[in-house]
């Protein structure tokens, strides 16, 4: 029986006392989380050590992203996933969108970024998902599968007990537009498939997979009741503790 997750990805918002301000309403709040909902909230790196020290087995605090280096170096702006464990911070987001969009961020990175997280006992938080023309031209199945199987390739199921992915196709990211509970279902029981394939079923049945893009508090029931649909990844919805406080308890 897998325990759903709603992770908020707060992005590059909220200044200092902003952040505190909603970790506290939700740490406050905590008493509205349904207790079968794990929570992470992800606020902007440079909030995660203090953030991380407020937390509570309620509310994790998780990283938007992390090297893929491991080990101490000459790697100037970076942070290791040892880091991130070092501060108490339990997971991290791993190739979203932006990233690939902004940063260049392929598959073999965001591997290598997963391999530094396995190595440091930080929960990875996989992002994948097809742009609107793949989903157009009919490859969205394919593309998201592929990027699957190059990320998480030459890794043991042991290895990645801690994994999560996020389905997060990128065409609703941030954009109004929400996949629909079926398209969501579809992709969802697809990358099970894969998990299956390539690992077993055991483990694919284990993995967390999290729908992202444009999950609110009117939609998040009817995507969090399909079968392959464990929780959220939200981002704008995750920037208000009301809104963010209504996804969580559309999943438990
Ligand atoms: C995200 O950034 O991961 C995301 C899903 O954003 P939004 O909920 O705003 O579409």
């Amino acid at each position: 029986m897998r325990k759903p997750l709603v992770a908020g990805n707060w992005k590059m918002n909220k200044n200092h006392a902003d952040a505190k301000e909603l970790l506290r309403a939700l740490l406050d709040r905590s008493s509205e989380i349904p207790s079968g909902v794990d929570v992470m909230v992800a606020p902007p790196s440079l909030y995660l050590s203090e953030m991380a020290g407020n937390a509570t087995d309620a509310v994790a605090v998780g990283s938007q992203d992390v090297s893929a280096h491991q080990g101490d170096g000459a790697y100037t702006g970076e942070f290791s996933a040892a880091m991130l464990a070092s501060a108490s911070v339990r997971y991290a987001i791993i190739g979203h969108s932006e990233r690939r969009q902004y940063h260049g961020e392929t598959d073999d990175l965001i591997r290598e970024k997963i391999a530094a997280c396995v190595a440091a006992g930080i929960r990875p938080v996989y992002c994948c998902g097809e742009v609107l023309e793949e989903r157009e031209s009919g490859n969205h199945v394919d593309v998201v599968s592929g990027q699957v199987k190059t990320a998480l390739n030459g890794f043991s199921s042991d290895e990645l007990k801690d994994l999560v992915i996020a389905y997060e196709p990128v065409w609703a990211i941030g954009t109004g537009k929400t996949a629909t509970s079926d398209q969501a279902q579809e992709m969802h029981a697809e990358i099970r498939k894969v998990l299956g394939e390539k690992f077993s079923k055991d483990f694919a049945e284990s993995v967390r997979i999290l729908y992202g893009g444009s999950a609110k508090p009117a939609n998040a029931a009817e995507l969090f009741s399909q079968p392959d649909v464990d929780g959220g990844l939200i981002g704008g919805a995750s920037l208000k503790a009301d809104d963010f406080l209504l996804v969580v308890q559309a999943a438990g």
